[in-house]
């Protein structure tokens, strides 16, 4: 019977394959045995205790709780926990001294005894969850109850085990970054799924994870740099705190003071590195060395100072930045250099011939292997974006635990940011990541597994009887994502990906997969395919429009908007339908006729219909997202003189600021948008103001394209219409401001057009013209006093690249405080007439002459409006730029 169980399990098989394929397993088989054992449980009932010495540390006494409770969860029986020899069958939890390796397991049973054990009391906990898991079936998909997957049983015997396990890669962690929202939640999600380390010791929890400290923690305190400059970097003949000098003799011994004046006395490794910028120390010893073995041979001496006063304390070191080639000396031994694949590819696999990043990665990463030092890798998978949407690639992150492997890597550890701190789960980025970040968890555990049968587990566990169309849709997407016909580095906007991932075909396969999945679950609602639903509908979201709906954010006291108040009128012909919102309520205002408003929050399937018919008489229903039609449902709202006012409370939702709900309105025999077509978006903005608009031009739009996607979220963000400037809409519509960028460029603004725009300035128009060549702003104008010649920056290190002087006025604080320009352009602008224009912004422009500056932005009044003219690229938000710019002439 217990053979058999566990040859059907389809974990246990994988399991099989995956022991003929590993050295590392010292043995898994099932022992027969014919003595008659008393079950584990049986009809809520044990005769089983869970047993450890009374001496055992806190990760056992943490293992046997774990254990505990699990058990009972599955059966309805606590085993008792005792700690001295008790007649009757036991579990033992305890470290193994046949179990030299720390991080091996055992699990060893015989008659009435079960034994889970292994080389360290971590390895104990370690071994406790991997028979939860297997052959008990227990899997913790995410954090939470939720994400607890305990399967009941009646009665259960323990069958022949015998398996030792150590997993390839000893070090197996998650970086957690941002906000730490749940975090005490899904560290012990970490630890259920193997996880055994991470970069903040002190404020985890060293029951489950070693005990590191890691931070850009080398460094000279910042007060010494007035006393002592010779100790920081030296970059082109001056000093600069941004790094410490390398070379020398005394640094050491300061930092090492420094960092032995607050190690917590528990902590077991310490990582090393310098500061997170690559303004690094240029004088002579260090310039010989290059920066690697400089930093090397640093933390060679660093680490000996250091271990002469710790020696029981474990070293750590990363190659990362400026450092991350191989160094000319041997590192001195450590317990791992983890080599930082910020600069790898995540759409490619590593080594993929068609991606250079991801090759050159693979030789670096070769290159550290051949030097012999113990290594590891820190990734950055779920930094591919900035606010982190789903990222279904499963193969990537197959193939980078693989790689690791391959490459004898001792730890791999992975960032993940748990923010944002608050909002709906699904805002949360960890909560967007749960299935590939338990991807990772497992692999990091058995690099062996298939990432493919890994997402069938998931799909079996989480969905029921919807797995297999949810497999279909989450294969798709992993397949869209390495087809992706573009590189994704670290941190990047996942709007300009959008377009080329969610294809129309991609649409199509998800769309039929959840329709499918919800045929197969027969009405009844799963949680979790329902969070797929809208985990994809955000990336849909992306897309973008041209037109949203910008809807004005009214004073929470506002009861009804005055006539011609809110956003842009519909566009309905023979109506003049307009919206706003205040916190609590939603305004459809100047109704003239017979009208219908369907709102969703356009995550859901279920809509909302506010009625009003040609007497005037209003009306309400719901239909469900199946299609069931409620009429029953009598929300409180109101509609009197053309104006409907529908509270959130009457919806059950209200929305955040910037929430784009999904929107239809029928004005007679008229519909926005027409009926075949998929719903409006409606932005509550923040904004009392929404009825601007920014007309946006790129003269390279094979570049640009990218980046237009986040800057229009950022514009209809903050209230602004945003139109993608064309020849068409250049020379007949109307903007309010005009954002030229490199209109230099192959696709120029057509020669008739300027008359039109130097119209639209002079009439109150604000013009930006940005651009990192010449432009000829004197043929646009028609005027030689526009002349303007750019001038490249020479020897400047990015630390002096900042800006020098910023002319005073309201330009600088109103409405955005605008202080950090960031890294300053790479050219800087000559008017021919420096008189007529305004000097903005200046910065330095050569690094043999510190003081020689240069302007980086220009403005001048041009009739009623201002023309800007800008160096690329500036740290500030192009619509907190274009508000502000507003300012300048406003008396
Ligand atoms: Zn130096
Ligand atoms: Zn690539």
């Amino acid at each position: 019977m217990n053979r058999e169980y566990c040859c059907q399990s389809p974990i246990g098989k994988v399991v099989a394959v995956v022991t003929a394929a590993l050295t590392v397993v010292v043995g898994a088989f099932f022992l027969p045995y014919a003595a008659s054992a008393a079950p584990l449980f049986d009809a809520g009932a044990t005769t089983w205790s869970i047993r450890h010495d009374s001496l055992a540390g806190p990760t056992i006494r943490f293992a046997a709780e774990e254990l505990q409770t699990t058990l009972a969860a599955i059966s309805g029986a606590t085993l008792p926990v005792v700690m001295e020899e008790t007649a009757g069958p036991a579990i033992i939890l305890g470290v193994l001294p046949e179990v030299t390796a720390p991080d091996e397991i055992a699990i060893l049973s015989e008659p009435d005894v079960l034994r889970l054990g292994g080389g360290s009391e971590r390895a104990v906990l370690h071994a406790v969850y991997a028979f939860l898991q297997d052959p008990l079936g227990v899997r913790w998909l995410w954090p939470g109850e939720d994400g607890a997957f305990i399967p009941r049983r009646t009665r259960w015997e323990v069958p022949p085990l015998a398996s030792r396990y150590r997993p390839p890669i000893r070090y197996r962690g998650l970086h957690l970054c941002g906000d730490w929202r749940d975090v005490k939640d899904f560290r012990l999600w970490m630890a259920r799924n193997f996880i055994n380390i991470h970069r903040h010791g002190g404020h985890g929890d060293s029951r489950m994870f070693y005990n590191m400290q890691s931070s850009h923690n080398v460094r000279l305190p910042k007060e010494l740099f007035a006393l002592r400059p010779e100790l920081f970097a030296q970059i082109r003949g001056q000093r600069y705190p941004s790094q410490m000098c390398f070379s020398q003799p005394e640094g050491e011994a300061i930092v090492a003071e420094q960092l032995l004046a607050k190690l917590p006395a528990d902590l077991e490794i310490l990582s090393l590195f310098p500061s997170d910028n690559m303004d690094y120390c240029q004088c002579p010893q260090c310039t010989a060395q290059g920066v690697s073995t400089a930093w090397f041979s640093f933390y060679n001496r660093l680490i000996a100072a250091l271990h002469a006063q710790r020696p029981s304390l474990k070293f750590a070191t990363i190659a990362y930045q400026g450092y991350r080639d191989v160094p000319a000396v041997a590192v001195s031994p450590c317990e791992f250099v983890e080599y930082a694949s910020h600069a790898r590819c995540h759409v490619h696999t590593l080594g993929d011939p068609t991606c250079e990043r991801n090759r050159d990665t693979l030789a670096e990463m070769r290159q550290w292997q051949q030097t012999g030092a113990v290594m590891g890798h820190y990734a950055y998978e779920f930094d591919t974006f900035r606010a982190s949407p789903f990222l279904p690639f499963f193969t990537i992150i197959e193939d980078a635990v693989q790689t690791s492997v391959s490459l004898g890597h001792v730890a791999v550890i992975t960032e993940v940011s748990l923010s944002p701190r608050s909002g709906p789960p699904e805002q949360a980025y960890a909560v967007r990541n749960r299935l590939p970040i338990w991807l990772y968890a497992r692999l990091l555990w058995n690099p062996y597994m298939r990432v493919t049968d890994l997402v069938w587990e998931w799909c079996e566990t989480a969905y029921g009887a919807a797995a297999a169309p949810m497999r279909v849709y989450l294969l798709a997407m992993d397949r869209a994502w390495s087809a992706l016909p573009v590189h994704c580095t670290i941190l990047g906007q996942a709007a300009t990906v959008a377009p080329q991932l969610i294809t129309p075909e991609l649409q199509k396969t998800a769309a039929e997969a959840f329709l499918a999945a919800d045929r197969a679950l027969d009405g009844a609602v799963n949680p979790a395919v329902e969070r797929e639903k809208i985990l994809f509908r955000q990336w849909l979201d992306m897309l973008g429009h041209d037109h949203e709906v910008l809807v004005p954010l009214l004073p929470a006291t506002t009861e009804a908007p005055a006539s011609a108040q809110g956003s842009s009128p519909l566009p309905l012909p023979g109506a003049a339908v307009r919206l706003a919102w205040s916190p609590e309520k939603l305004f459809v205002s100047d109704i003239t006729a017979a009208c219908e408003v369907v709102l969703s929050t356009g995550l859901g399937g279920e809509t909302w219909h506010f009625a009003v018919d040609a007497a005037g008489t209003p009306s309400a229903w719901r239909i469900s997202a199946v299609g069931v039609r409620d009429d029953r449902w009598q929300p409180e709202w109101s509609f009197s003189k053309g104006v409907m006012a529908i509270p959130f409370a009457a919806l059950g939702a209200a929305p955040a600021g910037n929430e784009v709900w999904a929107l239809r309105v029928l004005s007679g025999q008229q519909a926005f948008p027409e009926a075949s077509a998929p719903p409006a978006g409606l932005r509550f903005c923040m904004s009392a103001k929404t009825d601007r608009t920014v007309l946006w031009w790129s003269g390279r739009p094979s570049r640009d394209d990218r980046e237009v996607t986040h800057v229009r979220r950022q514009f209809q963000e903050a209230g602004w219409q945003f139109k993608l400037g064309v020849a068409a809409n250049l020379a007949t519509g109307s903007a309010d401001v005009y954002w030229f960028r490199n209109p230099g460029y192959e696709n120029k603004p057509p020669v008739e057009a300027w008359l039109e725009i130097r119209k639209r300035i002079e009439a109150g128009a604000l013009a930006v013209f940005v651009s990192y060549a010449r432009m000829p702003l004197e043929q646009y104008f028609d005027d030689p006093s526009f002349f303007v010649a750019v001038r490249e920056i020479r020897g400047l290190p990015l630390a002096a690249r900042q800006v020098k002087r910023l002319q005073p006025g309201a330009w600088l604080k109103t409405p955005h405080k605008l202080g950090n320009f960031g890294i300053t352009p790479a050219y800087g602008l000559v008017p021919k007439q420096p008189e007529v224009w305004e000097a903005l912004a200046d910065m330095p422009v050569d690094g043999d002459q510190p003081d020689a500056t240069v302007p980086f932005i220009l403005a001048r009044r041009y009739g009623q409006g201002t023309v800007v003219v800008m160096g690329d690229r500036v740290a500030v938000k192009p619509v907190q730029l274009v508000e502000n710019f507003l300012q300048l002439h406003t008396p």
